[in-house]
């Protein structure tokens, strides 16, 4: 691929939630003076989705609290297109768009994300609820204000953290998992186990290993038929049931797409030149564990964008994306929060540390190496703070203990290595 020597004077940035938010931003603040043109379809300014699962849904926070640039898109001096990208010429560097015009670009950004999955009822259509977008989430507030009984189907954050709300607002609720535990997928067993216990704490109705046979509807409800002949029935039904990346556009355009659109560490994509992707979009060269991986948290999207910045505005002296993962959840006042990749296959301690506060955290040990892959904490930003930079120093699990434990006994935090 040919190297850039100048950066280019339109930069075309394709979905304008976090990642191309902080994009435009981050090419703002860098000096960049060129043209930027941001395709996204929904009205409005750009707004932050965690909150939409969580304050936004208790109907604590209001919309414009949501909102990601302050002094929105005009603030970055960007022309906004409400419109949708339907295709990619990346021979005459357009993107086709919804409405049938031809936008032009030097540098493409893609940060299209993700669009929820949505449960099917026995008559072949959708049904239910899913959040996505802050409108998916203004429905969902309405109908808690009326209904009685939510389910929650799928044990990931979304349904986690939607029972977490119901049941703050005092409604019943049922989440419907077929795993074994909640947050399996993304915790392993031994951290949604505990998660699970919480929600039962708090009068969630768990059902784990639990399969959908059925769902009918029922008034403005849904009938669930699980496979064992149980039925629930739900006042509410939200779906958590997973996402799928927003590619469709680029099928045929020759940029290569696989559980996303496939980068190097630099978050080039690969089939054209010009083109980046970051965000949940991207499956995303991780130099961590040295393989590709699509990452669909909040951190990933925010710190790509610096890359992505530096990488269009600085051809001649690219850097590479390599950030320790972290996330996190709020549910039930308390914030869980993740550092690092918690491989469920890993061997995980879940610990209670002494100290004035006694200390929830979890540290996954991966590989033979005795290598601290993950910790997470519950309820703890100091901890979490202190277990994020020493992630990068690659401690082992016995390093990052003590230093945990010292910190949860009021010490002050060493430095490892
Ligand atoms: C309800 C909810 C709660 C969450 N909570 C947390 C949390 O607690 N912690 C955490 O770490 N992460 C959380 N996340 C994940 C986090 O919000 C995402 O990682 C982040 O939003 C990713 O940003 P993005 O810009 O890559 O993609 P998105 O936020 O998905 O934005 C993609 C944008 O692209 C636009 N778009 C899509 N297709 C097209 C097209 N063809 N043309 C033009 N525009 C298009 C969309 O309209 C959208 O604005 C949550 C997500 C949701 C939905």
């Amino acid at each position: 691929m040919p190297v850039p020597t100048a950066p280019p004077a339109r930069i075309v940035i394709v979905g304008g939630s976090v990642a191309g938010a902080r994009t435009a931003q981050a090419l703002r603040s860098d000096g960049f003076s060129g043209e930027l043109i941001v395709i996204e379809p929904e009205a409005g300014e750009a707004y932050d989705r965690p909150p939409l699962s969580k304050e936004y849904l208790t109907g604590s926070w209001s919309r414009t609290q949501l909102n990601l640039i302050p002094g929105g898109w005009a603030a970055v001096d960007a022309t906004v297109i409400r419109a949708c990208a339907s295709g990619l010429d990346v021979q005459e560097h357009q993107v086709r768009l919804s409405d049938g015009q031809a936008i032009r670009y030097d540098a493409l950004v893609i940060a299209t994300g993700l669009s929820p999955r949505r449960l099917v009822a026995d008559d072949g259509e959708s049904i239910g609820h899913v959040i996505g977008t802050a409108s998916d989430a203004d429905a969902v507030r309405e109908q808690l204000r009326e209904g009685r009984h939510v389910v929650a189907v799928g044990g990931g954050f979304i349904a986690t953290e939607t029972a977490s709300v119901a049941r703050e607002l005092g409604l019943t609720v049922t989440i419907i998992d077929r795993r074994s535990t909640l947050l399996e997928r993304s915790l392993g067993t031994v951290v949604g186990a505990h998660i699970a216990a919480t929600h039962r704490e708090h009068g969630v109705d768990v059902r784990t290993d639990a399969r959908i046979g059925s769902i009918r509807r029922d008034g403005s409800g849904a009938l669930i038929t699980l496979e064992n002949g149980e039925q629930i029935q739900a006042d509410v039904l939200v779906a958590g049931i997973g996402s799928e990346p927003n590619t469709a556009w680029l099928h045929g355009s020759g940029i290569r797409i696989d559980a996303g659109v496939i980068t190097d560490a630099r978050c080039r994509a690969f089939g054209a030149a010009g083109v980046y992707a970051l965000g949940d979009v991207a499956h995303f060269y991780d130099v961590h564990s040295a393989k590709p991986r699509r990452v669909g948290h909040w951190t990933n999207a925010a710190d790509q964008a610096s890359v992505v910045a530096h990488n269009l505005l600085h051809p001649e002296n690219p850097v590479g994306y390599r950030e320790a993962p972290y996330f996190w959840s709020d549910q039930f006042g308390e914030k869980i929060q993740v550092a690092g990749h918690p491989d469920p296959d890993a061997h995980v301690d879940l610990l209670t540390l002494d100290g004035p506060a006694p200390r929830r955290v979890a540290i996954y040990t991966h590989g033979d190496d005795d290598g601290c892959g993950a910790v997470v904490t519950f309820g703890w930003p100091r901890g979490m703070v202190a277990a994020r930079r020493l992630m990068p120093l690659e401690p082992t699990t016995a390093e990052m203990l003590v230093e945990l434990e010292k910190l949860a006994a009021g010490a002050r935090l060493a430095s490892v290595g």
